[in-house]
């Protein structure tokens, strides 16, 4: 609590009391706090992969490279390191821009569905990882789903993150995403036969950089970013995001996204 004390001064000067005013900055306080822990958090994911590629291209210039083994395994360390930054790098840009346009529905002005083609951008990168680790993975989306009020580049981002995720943190079985056409909203469910979650960690998962396992998180090349995205994403265009999640038996995201209104 921060508290100011102004003195009430009678017309000869003379003090007759005082008024105190108390501020509750707890809110502000955790927004900077926030704000410092995000920037900390960048910080460091930037340095660690930038540290390991000026490393391994020092190692190669001192000599590794004439090692044909041994350069061929630095370029495909930095090339790893590299992407990850790029990786990085989009997320941040994807959070600066959403904060750049807070609450306002990325209004789309096409009457006709949009969400078979936002999400066949994006088909094959979840078949490409899907194929080689032998996961089933079922898209049911029908010809007339009604229109929302999310872009389609986002929702083509929304639909990447979520299933890139099932895919990402699933080993084998099944992926799928269902949708629902409800009054106000379209219902999109995005499961998956994975590691599940634990129910002492689901409330942080939506929280930036925050991943179960670690080490797990960075094999698969995430950034620990992409689920906070969705859900500024979402939750700025005033639908909703949930998760249900059995600790070895799968993980099943619920997205409730808004309907443009005719
Ligand atoms: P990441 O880049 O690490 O995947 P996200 O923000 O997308 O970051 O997800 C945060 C964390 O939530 C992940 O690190 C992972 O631990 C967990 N998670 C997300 N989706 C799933 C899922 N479908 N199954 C199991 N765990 C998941």
């Amino acid at each position: 609590v921060q508290s100011k004390i102004n003195p009430i001064l009678s017309g000869h000067g003379k003090s007759r009391g005082a008024v105190i005013v108390f501020h509750d900055v707890t809110e502000l306080r955790r927004l900077e706090q926030m704000r410092t822990e995000f920037v900390a958090n960048v910080s460091h994911e930037l340095r660690t992969p930038l540290t390991s590629i000026k490393g391994f291209v020092e190692t190669l210039l001192d000599g590794a490279a004439d090692d044909p083994a041994l350069r061929n395994r630095f370029l495909k360390i930095i090339q790893d390191e590299t992407l990850r930054l790029q990786r990085l790098i989009e997320d941040l840009l994807t959070i600066a821009h959403l904060e750049g346009h807070e609450n306002r529905a990325d209004a789309a002005s096409d009457k006709v569905s949009y969400v078979q083609k936002a999400y066949h951008k994006i088909k094959p990168v979840i078949l490409s990882i899907a194929q080689a680790k032998g996961i089933q993975v079922d898209v049911n989306l029908s010809e007339d789903l009604p229109p929302l009020t999310i872009g389609e580049d986002l929702l083509s981002q929304l639909l990447l993150n979520l299933l890139e995720n099932a895919v990402k943190y699933t080993t084998e079985g099944r992926v799928w995403l269902n949708v629902q056409v409800e009054p106000q909203f379209l219902r999109l469910e995005f499961g998956d036969t994975g590691c599940g979650i634990p129910a002492d960690r689901l409330p942080r998962i939506f929280e930036r950089f925050y991943r179960v396992d670690k080490a797990r998180s960075r094999e698969q090349g995430g950034t620990g970013l992409g689920l906070s995205i969705v859900k500024h994403m979402v939750e700025g265009i005033g639908g909703n995001i949930s998760v249900k999640s059995t600790l070895g038996v799968g993980t099943v995201f619920i997205c409730n996204l808004p309907r443009a209104k005719h």
